[in-house]
């Protein structure tokens, strides 16, 4: 989760504190964070956290670092309002001392003079940092491309980065998220011309669902819409924040009288109208996901309509993401999405050349690939293998919970420090649970488990006879009659209440089933129970 510490002497450093959504077999578990045992039991030490970029999974975990140890955090105005949007979800943000720091600015703190360091990425104000420290200077890059043309026009920091080169860096950790990608990763500006030819193409509504946090992707819509004389919607609520964030900061200039609003999307000509909608993921809850079922309040998709999938589809989301195209294109929708040239989408992170430039201009004396599963770390630790004649000593692929120690004799590979993940249901700060497995028998200990079973026959959608309610360990069935009465009209309604495509969507059901439900037991017995909804295909 992009978390890592640096220490010398008494003096810590964090760069990062991301979180990442869990995959399926996490039932019931919302967020998962990094565990930061090791920082809270150096509590006095920890002096500050360096944040390189404003995506989730590098400043999604800052609620739940603040709230087991209060420390300064550092980052550019982008991102620290992206992190500010986070706390106040928690309702955190005036206990946090956040600094606001320009590219090019240096700082001092303990032993470790810190400058910030221009880098492309796919969101926009993304830093690396240089650390300089008693035994040395080390790079560490975020997450990165080598974009020649970005939208913004701010170019990546080239000169800066050979001069640390040139002088000598005892430790580069670089990004290595795209290692099996051959060649260079294209300019975000390589989606224009695909854009525009969509916008040309269109007879009706053109539809775009991609990243909220794409600026680049984000003005390019904005000022291909402009140009084809599109109004431009934007629907979803990290969608609608983000980009008035990007906009207060002047980081996306929209064009005048181009904002149309959510609830006059319908009534205007289909011909003159675009909306950006945010859930590219497939997401069950997302705006993209319910536009594509009818259960939108401002947008459905007609026949007609042009549908575009500008982001990658995240792997494990597959299923998710193509059930949602199927919606839309039995809509008679036109779908664009997947590869092409021109893209419709292209990457934020850097392509071997790029990898190797950085490694050629950083020449580092040791060499920590980051950002990536193990065979990714492991293949860009081989890619560095040229620079052995160049003073590379020695690469470390280091996992979760690896420690590398660096003294004046050389650098190895330290004691294993405890690090496991924090699981939290419903994202709130009361509800960190010690890992999944604990979580889950904690529930059926203390709470018990309830299987609310119902039948729905797959071709109508229809629901056959009643829900019904097994539990154990949750409370007494006979004392607790009229509650469970009321449970099953709960897992009814629900039932009711989705339209066709929902309800013979087995996930989509087990997910609104098991939150409404949830609610209602929390509700009646404030406790949780460990419910598991099962649905039979009749
Ligand atoms: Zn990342
Ligand atoms: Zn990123």
């Amino acid at each position: 989760m992009n978390s890592m510490a640096i220490r010398y002497g008494d003096d810590i450093v964090v760069v990062d504190a991301g979180m990442m959504f869990p995959e399926a077999e996490l039932l019931g578990v919302d967020i998962v964070t990094p565990d930061f045992a090791y920082l809270v039991e150096h509590k006095e030490k920890v002096r500050a956290l360096l944040l390189t970029h404003g995506h989730e999974d590098h400043i999604g975990g800052i609620p739940f670092l603040l709230s087991a140890l209060n420390v300064p955090i550092y980052g550019t105005a982008f991102t620290l309002a992206l992190v500010e949007r986070r706390l106040d979800e928690h309702e955190m943000t005036k206990e946090a001392t956040l600094n606001t720091v320009k590219p090019g600015d240096k700082i001092t703190i303990g032993p470790f003079q810190i400058e910030f360091i221009r880098v492309t990425h796919s969101i926009v104000s993304s830093v690396a940092l240089a650390i300089t420290t008693p035994l040395g200077v080390i790079i560490h890059t975020g997450d990165f491309k080598v974009d020649p043309t970005p939208t913004d026009n701010e170019l990546f920091d080239l000169h800066t980065l050979a001069e640390y080169g040139k002088r000598g860096v005892l430790l580069l950790l670089s990004d290595s998220t795209n290692v099996d990608r051959s060649g260079y990763t294209e300019s975000e500006r390589a989606v224009r011309p695909r854009f525009e030819d969509i916008f040309n193409r269109a007879e009706r509504r053109v539809i775009i669902t991609c990243f909220s946090s794409s600026i680049h992707r984000l003005q390019q819509i904005l000022d291909v819409a402009a140009e084809y004389g599109r109004k431009v919607a934007f629907l979803g609520r990290s969608m609608n924040s983000v980009t008035e964030i990007a906009h207060n900061f002047g980081l996306l200039h929209i064009p005048d009288n181009i904002l149309l609003r959510p609830q006059d999307i319908m009534s205007s000509l289909p011909a003159k109208v675009c909306v950006v909608v945010s859930g590219t993921q497939g997401e069950p809850m997302s705006a993209m996901s319910r536009v594509a079922v009818d259960s939108h309040k401002s947008l459905s998709v007609e026949r007609g309509d042009t549908v575009v999938l500008s982001s990658r589809i995240i792997p494990g989301n597959e299923k998710a993401i193509y059930r949602m195209m199927d919606h839309v294109a039995r809509r008679g929708a036109q779908l664009v999405y997947g590869s092409m040239n021109p893209p419709v989408h292209v990457s934020g992170h850097a392509s071997v050349e790029e990898l190797k430039l950085v490694l050629n201009l950083v020449r580092p004396r040791f060499f920590v690939p980051v950002h990536g599963e193990y065979r990714q770390l492991s293949k860009h630790a081989m890619l560095a293998s040229h620079l052995r004649h160049l003073g590379l000593e020695d690469t470390f692929v280091m996992e979760t919970g690896d420690s590398l120690e660096i003294d004046k004799k050389g650098a190895r590979k330290g004691p294993r420090i405890a690090v496991g993940r924090v699981c939290i249901d419903s994202g709130s700060l009361d509800d960190i649970v010690d890992d999944v497995v604990i979580r889950d028998r904690r529930h059926l200990s203390e709470d018990g488990f309830v299987l609310p079973i119902i039948a729905i026959n797959k071709h109508s959608g229809k629901t056959e006879g009643v829900p019904e309610i097994v539990s154990r360990g949750f409370v007494s069935m006979d004392d607790n009659a009229e509650m469970m009465k009321e449970a099953r009209q709960v897992v009814l309604r629900t039932v009711e209440n989705s339209n066709t495509e929902e309800r013979t969507d087995r996930g989509v059901m087990q997910e609104k089933i098991r939150a409404d439900l949830k609610r209602f037991l929390v509700k009646q017995t404030s406790r949780r129970p460990f419910i598991m909804p099962v649905i039979l295909d009749v």
